[in-house]
């Protein structure tokens, strides 16, 4: 089928998209309407955990679908009662709020602990957050994320989160006041082109909010459920926060996303929290296959095999063609160019033919990598060889 049959006018205009309509998915591939297959290094943004519609994802909706939907959230639902004992039982906290988006589970982070310090703090309610750091699009979450030209887009901001940088332990401990609340961070920053929080800084953050009764936050949305090589990224830090958001990987492909907390940060009471789909057991299903599967022997092993072998790949193309390094944690990678040659590379990775790439460029000079975690060793090489012929050829 051709793309002009299509009639996309009827979508509302948000963003440029080429004119490609996608039909299929399986594993790591996509298949779009004139037949044509794309390796897919994108995955929904991080999202598609076990690929394109894994069979595991693909049986919990048939078997739940058969059961039931959507008893409404005022009211238990088994799996929901399941995934919310998985994810307390692999990390440090003790209670689960599910929601539907990133961007809608750190609202909720944002609302506990401005609750929190309502109760604990004499109503402190100042967020810390990191320039370049990103959290969401809702009004609250856009005014604690630091994206360039943010502040002014809907003004009037929210207020109550001033920014800090990254890895600068001074520039967050300035910030403190007798109204702070908590201090909130993605362990990688995303969005902004890969660029993970150190050791030093992450422990320091765990100190400085000790010192200050301040809760940590760990927007985990991108990092976690298996993403940077555990099954979530603050486990390598060796801190222990207060509250974690969960989206994107959480779901594999399916709206999902939840906020844990620690028992004594639980501090909403009826009224304060809830939302009509939250915990709705047809996702919350999905959301259990998805963490069985990356609990299973083996998976998370190979997950760091994978990513060795893709950083190691993109050591040896940086080395080949002149450019600046890569960095990331497991399977969340970004090579840095030495110019701005990232959109000009992922337009002609998509249009190869007769199999396209599908890569991201999060700033002009950078080159994300977000692969399925179920990607295998070949399709990471080939992907190398293919990323290294695009660049030959507009080196050329
Ligand atoms: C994607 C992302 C969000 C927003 O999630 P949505 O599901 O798009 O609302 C928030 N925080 C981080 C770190 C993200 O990567």
């Amino acid at each position: 089928m051709q793309f002009s049959q299509f009639n996309v006018n009827a979508l509302m205009e948000i963003t440029s998209r080429p004119e490609v309509v996608f039909v299929r998915g399986e594993g790591s591939w996509l298949e779009d309407q004139a037949g044509k297959r794309y390796l897919d290094f994108i995955q929904g943004w991080a999202v598609n955990t076990l690929g394109h519609c894994a069979p595991e994802m693909r049986q919990a909706i048939i078997e739940q679908s058969g059961k039931l939907m959507n008893p409404s959230p005022a009211f238990y639902n088994e799996p929901s009662i399941g995934l919310a004992e998985r994810l307390t039982k692999s990390s440090v906290f003790d209670r689960v709020f599910f929601a539907n988006s990133g961007a809608e589970a750190n609202e909720g982070a944002i609302k506990l602990a401005r609750k929190w310090g309502k109760v604990n703090k004499n109503g402190a309610y100042k967020i810390i957050t990191l320039d370049h750091g990103f959290h969401g699009r809702t009004l609250a979450t856009m005014s604690a994320s630091g994206k360039p030209g943010w502040d002014t887009m809907f003004a009037p901001q929210v207020p109550g989160f001033p920014k800090a940088d990254l890895n600068d332990l001074e520039s967050v401990k300035r910030l403190i006041d007798k109204e702070t609340v908590a201090i909130m961070l993605e362990p990688v920053q995303g969005e902004a082109g890969v660029y993970p929080a150190t050791q030093e800084f992450m422990q320091g953050l765990r100190t400085l909010a000790d010192e200050n009764q301040l809760l940590l936050i760990v927007d985990e949305v991108q990092t976690g459920m298996g993403r940077t090589g555990t099954l979530f990224a603050y486990q390598q830090y060796g801190v222990t926060p207060d509250i974690m958001t969960l989206a994107k990987g959480i779901g594999g492909g399916v709206p999902l996303a939840a906020l844990l907390a620690r028992q004594e940060v639980c501090v909403f009471t009826h009224g304060d929290q809830g939302g009509t789909y939250n915990g709705n057991p047809l996702m919350t299903a999905v959301g259990i296959a998805v963490f069985d599967k990356l609990v299973s022997p083996g998976f998370m092993e190979s997950v760091n095999a994978r990513a060795k072998q893709l950083s190691a790949g993109l050591l040896a193309l940086s080395a080949k063609w002149g450019f600046q390094g890569e960095r990331g944690m497991g399977l969340l990678r970004a090579l840095q160019m030495d110019a701005d040659i990232g959109p000009a590379i992922v337009n002609a990775a998509r249009e190869l033919t007769p199999q396209g790439l599908l890569l991201n460029a999060p700033r002009a000079s950078s080159l994300r990598f977000m692969p399925a975690l179920t990607v295998s060793e070949a399709e990471i090489k080939q992907m190398l060889e293919l990323l290294d012929g695009v660049i030959a050829q507009l080196r050329k």
